[in-house]
């Protein structure tokens, strides 16, 4: 399939490279401090390292080209079965929002404005990315689409705006095809049904994975921090060799199914929903741990909703496969991206039931209107069952820590009361 241009050639624009001596520094000290926090966690599985140097982005084969990818409705698998590697690129470093303001200025949010401030920093592996690919999932990436295509070829997924599949599978089924077309463009290899069978199989077995740490967590949750969970999680779509992850995973699973807490915790029991907490910022992820709370389920893009659901395998055929990954990756999705708020909000209710929890907590990212005009059905519904809610309405800034921490404290209190 051949892919028509989806940007306008004549008004590209030269790219343009950001060398701020001070941004950098103050970038390092984000991600210094990030660290430091996570070596002062205790029951850290004795791999953690290789997670941790994953996340930095020190574990990419270069032997491959590198896709740059946006949101959980890119499939990693047709990156994969395209002989590319799959990175994705949301950032949650503070100190570049200021950087990603010269070209995506006003109130855009700073996960878009950090992640565009990597492709022009060139020390980073957006930097070295051979292509980008996002899907049409917000105002932000919608726009921030063809400002990357000045730096690199970028390929838009075009999304339904109803998550009905009977109306509207067949048309995100096409654009996966092109999107098909345009990684074989880029690493020169057609994707196969066998790679992209061997690639969803994969696929399936990180979702495994993913779903037993969940399980141990549920039952114990001290027995890995959600933080690392986070940071595991994450490390899988930092360009990894999927093998290698798979095996450092399975020996986490291992390490953590013996272990036994020393005393019984009385800790409140969480589902975190809401926009993407993601490296460096797991400040809402700390919080929550700090105060006192568990969060034992949740459906954040950058954390366990990324491997929620397996990609279920009907039929093997090439089209089928890609009809699978549509259905799992749109269909299923719970982003505020489509018009109706109900795959969000079941999900959310069936986590509280499934994992036993006391509360919801939305992390609500600043000038991120999708999550923002979401609250307010949220916050009614759970009411309406009875689930103590609290929004939590932050940005990438320490400075309203403390704040936030108060009345995080002050909520957990009102749970002991029921
Ligand atoms: S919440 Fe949706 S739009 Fe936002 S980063 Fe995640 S997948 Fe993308």
């Amino acid at each position: 399939m051949k892919n028509e241009p989806q940007f306008d050639e004549r008004y590209r624009l030269s790219p343009r490279h950001v060398d701020n001596p001070g941004v950098e520094k103050r970038s390092r000290a984000v991600l210094h401090q990030q660290q430091q926090h996570l070596d002062r966690l205790r029951n850290r599985p004795r791999n953690i390292a290789y997670f941790e140097h994953a996340v930095r982005g020190e574990n990419i084969s270069d032997a491959a080209p590198l896709v740059g990818y946006f949101c959980n409705m890119t499939p990693p698998e047709l990156i994969r079965a395209a002989g590319g590697v799959p990175v994705r690129l949301g950032c949650g470093n503070a100190a570049l929002v200021q950087t990603g303001e010269e070209v995506l200025a006003g109130d855009i949010c700073p996960l878009a404005k950090a992640s565009f401030a990597c492709v022009v920093d060139e020390r980073s592996i957006a930097s070295r990315c051979d292509a980008f690919v996002l899907p049409t999932s917000c105002d932000a990436k919608t726009k921030l689409g063809e400002i990357l295509e000045d730096y690199r070829p970028t390929f838009m997924i075009h999304l339904p705006p109803e998550q009905n599949h009977e109306l509207f599978l067949k048309e995100t089924v096409k654009s996966y095809q092109r999107l098909e077309a345009f990684l074989g463009g880029v690493t020169g290899r057609k994707v196969s049904r066998k790679a992209l069978l061997h690639a969803v199989r994969q696929g399936r077995e990180q979702a495994g994975l993913v779903r037993r740490l969940q399980e141990i967590r549920s039952e114990c949750p001290g027995a890995l921090s959600v933080q690392d969970l986070f940071l595991m999680i994450q490390a899988a779509s930092s360009g990894v060799d999927m093998e290698e992850w798979c095996r450092e995973c399975r020996n986490v699973i291992t390490e953590i199914e013996g272990y036994s807490p020393e005393r019984r915790r009385f800790r409140h029991r969480v589902v975190l929903t809401g926009a993407p907490a993601i490296w460096p910022n797991f400040k809402p992820l700390s919080l929550l741990e700090e105060c006192g709370a568990d969060v034992v389920a949740d459906t954040l893009c950058s954390g366990t909703e990324s491997c929620y659901d397996p990609v279920v395998i009907d039929e093997t055929g090439h089209k089928s496969l890609l009809r699978a990954l549509s259905l799992r990756y749109v269909f299923a999705s719970p982003c505020p991206a489509f018009i109706s708020q109900g795959k969000r909000l079941n999900r959310v209710i069936n986590l509280v039931d499934e994992f036993t929890a006391d509360a919801v907590i939305n992390y609500s990212l600043r000038l991120c209107q999708l999550f923002d005009a979401e609250t307010y059905r949220l916050s009614q519904v759970l009411k309406q069952r009875q689930i103590p809610f609290m929004n939590m309405r932050t940005d990438y800034s320490l400075e309203d820590i403390e704040q936030l921490r108060v009345r995080l404290e002050a909520f957990l209190e009102t749970l002991e009361e029921i």
